[in-house]
């Protein structure tokens, strides 16, 4: 397939690990910040590829799992209110929250929605104007403009049902929360590729600038990833430390100025609440001053409880490198795909449901 077979070129691939090999001469920690990338390492047994002195860990990069138990509860109060259509993307409908899940909400009679994109639920808030939609917003700096690109259409087309709850979450701050923890001894960061095709390379130069640490953006497919390993393999190597970009057919340094415009039109950064790290500031996007009017905050009054974590799940540490799944008594026991007891578990992106797809050889 064109653009996808030339990047998993054996060949290639093998020349790039041989000089990996050759020059990486010392014990190397390695991040992938994003969800997309874990399963991508995996499903393409790129961590069994690299010389043993190469550690990869996973990172905080699944939008889904990231997703605080306060923050779920919030959404699923919101589905158990009468007139209100909740429209989610399908991945957060089995995330289980403290007490309920999406899921178990529609099967007590809300009405739950999955859409595929934010057009589906601007229709569906057309087709029913005595019904509030509110529209899930989850998702990293890749998904914000979008969403917010769908709140200036219900201004401009008129469409006074349509709600947004923001949850989006930014990259770059919890980069620097996860380094300010010094939890993991990281010397370098495999950056995440649609992110950065948004946001560019330029909000990383911090990582470098004050830690010491490698960056490298990089894109999905083998060859993208082992070329980034090599290039931070050549940083940490020869002690100099910047942002790359090994993903130049996706990423360019300044990013997406329409779509970092149209984000920041609706968006403004505000603290966020994350799983198994907590509140951070300026880690999330909140709807500005201009736009409250779809924020379901302000239309409506939900009552939840004091979250609570399942017991025994250890995706909070999972999400900062400090655990693997293999580290929970709970993988592949009670907590499968089928039955997931947390949200690593459920989310495609997720540590949990990729060791358990990929991780036989671990
Ligand atoms: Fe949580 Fe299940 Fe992952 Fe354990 S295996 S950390 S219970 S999601």
């Amino acid at each position: 397939m064109k653009f996808t077979e030339e990047y998993r070129n054996p060949e290639l691939g093998q020349r790039l690990l041989a000089r990996i090999r050759h020059n990486s001469t010392q014990p190397i920690k390695l991040m992938e910040f994003c969800g997309g990338h874990t399963t991508a390492i995996f499903k393409h047994g790129i961590r069994q590829l690299l010389p043993a002195n190469i550690e990869m860990l996973s990172g905080p990069g699944c939008p889904v799992c990231v997703t605080a138990n306060a923050d779920l509860d919030h959404v699923i109060a919101f589905a158990q209110l009468p007139d209100v259509i909740i429209a989610t993307f399908g991945d957060m409908i089995r995330v289980p929250g403290s007490y309920s899940s999406l899921q178990m909400a529609k099967a007590e009679g809300g009405d739950i929605r999955v859409v595929y994109s934010t057009q589906d639920a601007l229709q569906i808030a057309k087709d029913n104007p005595d019904k509030s939609v509110i529209f899930v917003g989850i998702g990293f700096e890749t998904t914000a403009p979008a969403i917010a690109a769908s709140i200036l259409q219900a201004e401009r087309e008129n469409i006074p049902n349509y709600y947004v709850i923001s949850l989006h979450k930014l990259t770059p701050p919890i980069m620097k929360a996860i380094l300010d923890l010094g939890e993991i001894g990281l010397n370098g960061i495999i950056c995440p590729g649609h992110v950065s095709a948004i946001i560019g390379s330029h909000p990383y130069q911090f990582i470098p600038d004050n830690y010491n640490i490698a960056c490298v953006v990089t894109g999905f497919e083998p060859l993208d990833i082992l070329l980034g390993v090599d290039m931070l393999t050549s940083q940490i190597e020869t002690g100099q430390y910047k942002v790359e970009i090994a993903y130049r057919r996706g990423v360019k340094p300044e990013g997406n100025k329409q779509a970092i415009k149209i984000m920041t039109t609706v968006f403004e950064a505000g603290a966020a609440n994350w799983r198994g790290i907590g509140t951070v500031p300026n880690s999330g996007l909140k709807i500005n001053s201009n736009y409250q009017r779809f924020d379901p905050d302000n239309n409506f009054h939900v009552v939840t409880h004091p979250p609570k974590e399942a017991a025994g799940c250890v995706c909070g540490s999972i999400l900062r490198g400090v655990k693997t799944p293999l580290d929970c008594p709970l993988f592949r026991n009670t907590c499968t795909p089928a039955d997931p007891v947390g949200p690593c578990m459920v989310s495609a992106e997720g540590s949990c449901a990729t060791y358990y797809h990929y991780g036989d050889n671990l």
